[in-house]
Order: structure tokens, then sequence, then C-alpha cells
């Protein structure tokens, strides 16, 4: 049997191509956490763990993430089956409460590995894949309107968007709702507005918004309130027409459960970090679609590994009615693999090599690795295109 001989952990931080403005937090950058775990037969899996605004989204960030699975994952899994990725998974979840991104950039790097063994696709191993591209949605978060319609427009000219999510909850319900209103009037039917608060609303101020944002033309309202607010968002889902959709509320299937169980959300935002893995997402999925409630591919602004990750899991879901968000690439200066995601007329090509399908430019990740030794003179690896 193959053993997982190393894994190796290296923050590695990017530049964002502009700042992006949240309701917690302003990013400058994004720091990824890459995972490598080398196995006895000589094959090597990629995972990737990457959270927003270090600590200001959730409870793990990239420089702990680093330590738990230096300090307390990889004893656990040293000498393991590689190819029994759901027992490593068991260990580990023994013996590690939480920790949930950190989880599934260990679970993303051995199924990146079996699937090399195998020669599938993750996307064939999570139970198979259903399509070969995902509709992306982009993120217009630059906090002032004009430079927003002109981002959008831009993007629709370039077929690379056309659903725009907008971050909104720093500002007053009123300003935020005009803000809305002015790019869904200069985008019209060409393009999807959505929202998403990041929590920012209280009950209130969340049944002013949504009341504004519908009749606005808004198409989709993401965590209004605080996630443990579930009779909140049970309440507003029930009030209004327009969906309502859950992100950091689900934490994984029996979060999921609980929303489902209590119609707390019309939609749920999949993320494959939040849930605690691959197959806990797909689980999450699956919860979904059993209570009728719609789909959407969430991203936590991952580069490529954890975005070909997630695309392999959303490829896998029956019905995805919402799309994907899977643009977490797009908003780094820099590329990381060798071959960059392919986007394309408003969608990304899932990858179909075996494992995720990706392939890490080494000399790129060497240079902006964190602790990489910074000589007096030292060039930056040039690039492959963007598609
Ligand atoms: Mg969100």
């Amino acid at each position: 049997m193959p053993m997982i001989e190393s894994i190796e952990t290296l923050l590695v931080d990017l530049p964002t191509i502009r700042p992006h403005i949240l309701a917690m937090a302003t990013m400058h950058r994004q720091t990824l956490v890459l995972v490598r775990i080398r196995c006895s037969d000589g094959i090597e899996g990629i995972g990737e763990a990457t959270t927003i605004g270090g600590l200001s989204y959730g409870p793990e960030s990239p420089e702990g993430i680093k330590l738990a699975i230096d300090t307390y994952f990889t004893p656990l899994l040293l000498q393991a089956d590689a190819s029994r990725s759901a027992q490593a998974m068991d260990r580990l979840n023994r013996a590690i409460v939480g920790n949930n991104f950190a989880k599934c950039a260990i679970e993303t790097a051995l199924l990146d590995a079996m699937g090399k063994r195998v020669g599938l696709p993750v996307s064939e191993l999570l139970g198979g894949r259903r399509r070969d591209t995902l509709p992306i949605a982009w993120t217009l978060a630059s906090g002032d309107t004009a430079k927003d319609i002109a981002e959008a427009e831009e993007m629709l000219d370039r077929r690379r968007h056309k659903i725009f999510k907008l971050k909104i909850g720093k500002r007053a319900v009123e300003a935020d709702a005009a803000h809305v209103a002015a790019i869904k009037a200069a985008l019209g039917d060409r393009a999807s507005v959505r929202v998403d608060v990041n929590q920012a609303w209280d009950e209130a101020a969340a049944a002013k918004g949504m009341a504004l944002l519908e009749a606005a033309g808004c198409d989709l309202v993401e965590q209004p309130v605080a996630a443990h607010l579930r009779g909140a968002m049970a309440r507003l889902a029930q009030r209004f027409t327009l969906p309502i959709m859950a992100d950091e509320a689900l934490t994984g299937p029996a979060s999921a459960f609980g929303y489902a169980a209590e119609a707390a959300a019309d939609v749920f935002a999949v993320k494959i970090q939040q849930s605690g893995g691959l197959y806990a997402a797909c689980k999450v999925g699956a919860i979904a679609d059993a209570a009728g409630i719609g789909l959407y591919g969430g991203t936590m602004l991952e580069a490529g590994v954890a975005t070909a990750a997630s695309a392999h899991v959303f490829a896998t879901f029956p019905s995805l009615s919402f799309q994907t968000e899977l643009f977490g690439p797009l908003l780094l200066t820099e590329e990381i693999l060798t071959e960059p995601l392919a986007y394309a007329d408003f969608s990304l090509t899932i990858p179909d090599g075996p494992g995720l399908g990706i392939t890490l430019d080494e000399a790129r990740v060497a240079f902006f690795r964190r602790d990489a030794e910074r000589k007096s003179v030292h060039v930056l690896p040039t690039q492959t295109e963007r598609v």
C-alpha cells in the first residue's frame, strides 16, 4: 500500500488586483497555505487552505492552519495508507475538533494523489462529473458605484461574467440599496445582480434591506444576518420572494441539516473549506437537494488549487441553479499554476486530467512563499498568459 511519507505546508502571499472591500475587511493581498503530501509510491498530492482577511471571516487563519497541520495533523497521518483518504479523514476528525479549512486542504491533497494514482479526475472519485464548465459570478467590491458599473461593463464586454455579486453591509441600508439599484439599472437584463451582506445586518435592517433590494431587481441576498440567527433567516425567507442564501452559517452537513429542517434559506452557498472537506461539501449539496433548496458554488477567494478542487465538487451536483463564484484566481495578480485555469464565455472549464488536473508552477511558488530567501537581485519568473 502507498504510505503518506511527508506533509509539507507553506505560506504564499499574493497581491490582489484591487482592494477588495468586504463588510468585515479590506483585502490587499491573499495568503494561501499550500499543502504537499508525498506518498511512498512517488505520487504527490497538492491541497490549499485559504481564508478571507486573516481572522476577520472565521476562526482559522493561514498561519494557524500551517501550525495546526505541522504540529497536530502530520503526526496522525505519517505512515498511514495514502490510498484511503476517508480513513485518514476519520482519524483527523476523531482527534481534532473544528479546523475545517486545514482538514479540507489535507483531503484535497489526498484526493489529488489518489486521482493521479488511478488516472481519474477528482470529480469522478466524488461520484462523477455532470458538467465540464461552470458559470462564474464576479464580485464587485471596489466600494464605488461608478467604478463597479465600469468594471461590470468590462466583464460583459470580455464575456467573462454576467452574474455580479455586490459586497454590501458597511454603509447604511438605504445607501447600500441605492448602490445596488444604480448598478442593476445600468446593467438591466444583461446581468444578474446579487448581494452579500456578510452578516452585517440585524433582522430589522435585513427586512428593510430586502424590501429595497427586491424593488431594485436584485436576484439573491446572501447571509444578511449573523450565522447563528437561524430563526431570523427563516422569517426573512418566509416573508420575501427575493431568495435568501446561507453562507457563513453552513459549516458542514450538521448545520446544513439544521437550516434545511427549519427552512431557514432558499439557497445554500456550498464551500469546500467551510464544509470541512470535499466529501462534506458533497453532503451539504445532497441535503440541499433533498430539501428542495437551491445550490450555489461558493469561494473563499482561493487560488488555483482550491478553486480546481471546488470545481470538481460542483461538477458532481445534479443541479446548480444559482451557478458559482469560482473567480478567486482572477482576483490575484499572480498565477501559481503552470497552466492557469481557463475562463472564457462566462464560464470556467473544469480541469479533466488525473487528480485535480493542475500543476504548481514551482518557480513562482518558490518566489512568493513567505519564507523565501530574498536575494539582493531576484527575478520574478514569467507567468503563463491567462486564457
Ligand atoms: Mg458570502
